[in-house]
């Protein structure tokens, strides 16, 4: 049944949608970003929430493990804070002029004329200013952030029993529920997906859904991960599939009209 008929191929694209973390995925760990928003999320622990300083570490660490992000554990063990404020005194204070106008990677983007979405637990102001200060602002399709799984600012405490780990209201990656639920927002089809991300948890949570999974900041394959990529800069000599398919669409519909930039809402 193989036919390489350029427009059965067309009418039947491989990937509809390229599917983008941001915080070291984007831009790399070595920026240093990533260790000072851990350094501001165990001030905000002692200094806010009153934990004791020697605790903190361990409990910010085990958190993270169990509930995907420090602020989801946080939440779950029955801390009561804003998450506006969390987010304003966690990334709010970030030095955000380590980030440089990232040309390379804009233009590889820019010549991908397939849907770009990011998807980060991240908050939206912290989203659209790494976005900014690499020069991305113009990338991307649509936006999954924090706002979007987590509309509200008042918990919803889940009912926890007794003798279960305590719930979290919080939706974040690596969790099966925030992927369906970014998913049905975003009208993604799973099957036609590329996920980028530099955690291995969230993209084998993303394997298991269906999606093509690319390990960005590491140099090996493991379990759950189709292609690894010490850069994202490496996307064109990884991935030439991705231009492949491009060619094809562009002799036959692409407009290479530049994307208008939404969040996605719920
Ligand atoms: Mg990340």
């Amino acid at each position: 049944m193989e036919n390489k008929d350029c427009y059965q191929q067309v009418t039947e694209p491989q990937y509809e949608c390229l599917l983008f973390d941001v915080d070291d995925t984007l831009y790399p760990l070595s920026s240093g970003l990533s260790a000072q928003c851990t350094k501001n999320i165990m001030e905000y622990m002692a200094s806010t929430l009153g934990i004791e300083e020697e605790k903190v570490p361990v409990m910010c660490a085990q958190l993270y493990k169990d509930y995907g992000t420090t602020m989801a554990g946080l939440k779950a063990v029955g801390y009561d804070f804003d998450y506006d404020d969390y987010h304003s005194f966690v990334h709010g204070r970030l030095p955000y002029d380590w980030l440089k106008t990232d040309h390379t990677l804009k233009s590889i983007l820019h010549s991908l004329p397939i849907r770009k979405v990011i998807f980060s637990n991240g908050n939206e102001a912290h989203v659209a200013k790494v976005l900014s200060r690499l020069g991305l602002e113009d990338c991307f399709d649509d936006i999954i952030c924090f706002e979007t799984l987590n509309p509200t600012n008042e918990d919803k405490a889940p009912e926890n029993d007794s003798d279960e780990v305590p719930k979290t209201p919080i939706l974040c990656k690596p969790f099966q529920n925030a992927f369906e639920q970014a998913f049905k927002i975003a009208g993604i089809n799973p099957q036609k997906t590329m996920f980028f991300d530099d955690s291995i948890r969230n993209l084998q949570t993303a394997k298991t859904m269906g999606l093509q999974t690319v390990w960005v900041g590491a140099s090996h394959k493991t379990k759950g991960v189709d292609y690894a990529l010490e850069s994202i800069h490496n996307m064109r000599e990884a991935l030439p599939q991705l231009w492949e398919e491009a060619v094809e669409k562009s002799d036959v519909c692409y407009s290479g009209k530049p994307a208008i930039e939404t969040y996605v809402r719920a």
